[in-house]
């Protein structure tokens, strides 16, 4: 572990745990753990300048702020992860009239999802741990992260992951040599089966909302966000504070966003709170209701949308998920399927190809923009969580059927625009 690691604190009850007192949740009430630095240690170690100037181009820049030390796997995908290019496409903005509009593409990881993030911590982990196993339950895109990323040091896993996973994401989990187990349930019933098994079998789990680690992974596009404003690209000041818009199932991203930038404000590098927006499918929303309904208990759904990857019956990190919006002046945002499939579309006009999950933010901005929770000076960042080659189905429902014609002129002629 990092030297600078104090311990973990649990988000609902505030009691403090020592490095190696804990593993995964509250023992006393599971609540979700963060894990606590010594931040007067880093600060006196290291400058913002330090950081940004660093010659290492994925997430493992961020070494001093990881709870974990470097685990090496130089040259490989795992030291690959996250430094995701931040692009500023006309098209949308002519479409938004948001002139200082940006598109963090996550799909560009390893594994084509922002799960590499976390996943790559998580071997880390695994690694200083001496795991023998990892597992993890996943609706896909966790699963294929923590497949890769163990492939890529040669670290056995294990996914359980629903039989209807859409079946790219099941080929890559496949493909990358793990072993797969298709749960003949919902994700739900795969996340308590695979928190059993690695009970029973001693493998580490690497549970969305369950391990704290993860989310130490994903803090990291916060990080890369930072950077941003701290070279210019992005106009973040008091008075017009950056929003940035994310997709939320578990609510683990929206939580490792708003915990990167509380470090970085602990630290003083950060002096104003960017607003965070959470996106959720209509009909997976359980943490959006609790949102708008002002509480912190969150009452499950039954998930039904396209969007397999924020499809979620059970938020697993749903109190932090609240706290992310709710503390930096954001709020939830609720979506359509058509919405989503819609933003599929525009972000494609873009050259950005989404999974549904990743376009579901995109949808939410225009929304916000519609409802005047967002202004033509605002800054945005629209997170786009996953590729689109990850769920071709959906992809074939958000735009029109291709003509096919006679090899002839004429036939040309006739289907042309
Ligand atoms: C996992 C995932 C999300 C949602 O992340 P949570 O931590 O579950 O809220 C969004 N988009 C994609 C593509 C994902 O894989
Ligand atoms: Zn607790």
């Amino acid at each position: 572990m990092n030297p600078n690691v104090l311990g973990y604190r649990c988000t609902l009850c505030d009691r403090a745990y020592a490095p190696g007192e804990v593993q995964y949740t509250c023992p006393q009430d599971g609540g979700n753990l963060d894990i606590l630095y010594d931040y007067v240690s880093i600060r006196t170690n290291y400058q913002p300048e330090d950081i940004l100037a660093g010659t290492e181009y994925s997430l493992w820049r961020y070494l001093p702020l990881l709870p974990v030390e470097d685990p090496g796997g130089n040259a490989t995908p795992l030291r690959a992860a996250g430094w995701t290019p931040l692009y500023s496409p006309s098209y949308l903005k002519e479409k938004t009239g948001l002139q200082g509009l940006w598109v963090k593409d996550e799909s560009r990881n390893p594994t084509a999802s922002f799960k590499d993030r976390a996943s790559s911590l998580v071997v880390a982990r695994a690694r200083e741990i001496d795991a023998q196993v990892v597992v993890t339950a996943s609706t896909g895109n966790a699963g294929a992260a923590l497949a890769g990323m163990a492939a890529a040091v040669g670290q056995k896993a294990i996914i359980f992951a629903p039989r209807s996973a859409p079946p790219a994401k099941v080929a890559q989990l496949l493909v990358y040599g793990a072993q797969v187990i298709l749960v003949d349930g919902n994700y739900d019933a795969a996340f308590d089966l695979s928190v059993q098994a690695a009970e029973v079998f001693g493998w580490y789990c690497r549970n969305t909302g369950f391990n704290p680690f993860t989310i130490e992974g994903k803090k990291t596009a916060a990080f890369e966000i930072w950077e941003a404003v701290e070279r210019g690209f992005i106009n973040h000041n008091i008075a017009r504070p950056l929003k940035v818009f994310v997709s939320v199932g578990d609510g683990n991203i929206i939580s490792g966003l708003h915990k990167g930038f509380k470090d970085l404000q602990t630290l003083g590098w950060l002096e104003h709170m960017p607003q965070i927006y959470g996106v959720q499918a209509e009909g997976s929303a359980a943490i959006a209701r609790a949102f708008f309904t002002k509480t912190e208990e969150i009452t499950p759904v039954t998930a039904h949308t396209l969007a397999d990857s924020i499809s979620v019956d059970l938020p697993r990190d749903g109190v932090r998920a609240i706290r992310a919006a709710a503390q930096t002046g954001g709020a939830y945002i609720v979506v359509s399927d058509d919405d989503i499939l819609s933003a599929i579309s525009e972000l494609g006009k873009a050259a950005i190809f989404a999974e549904p999950a990743g376009a579901a933010a995109y949808a939410g901005l225009v929304k916000a923009i519609n409802e005047g929770l967002v202004t033509p000076e605002d800054q945005v960042v629209v997170i786009n969580t996953g590729s689109g080659l990850k769920d071709i189905s959906a992809a074939m429902k958000a735009v029109p059927p291709a003509p096919v014609i006679e090899p002839t002129i004429d036939a040309v002629r006739q289907v042309i625009k």
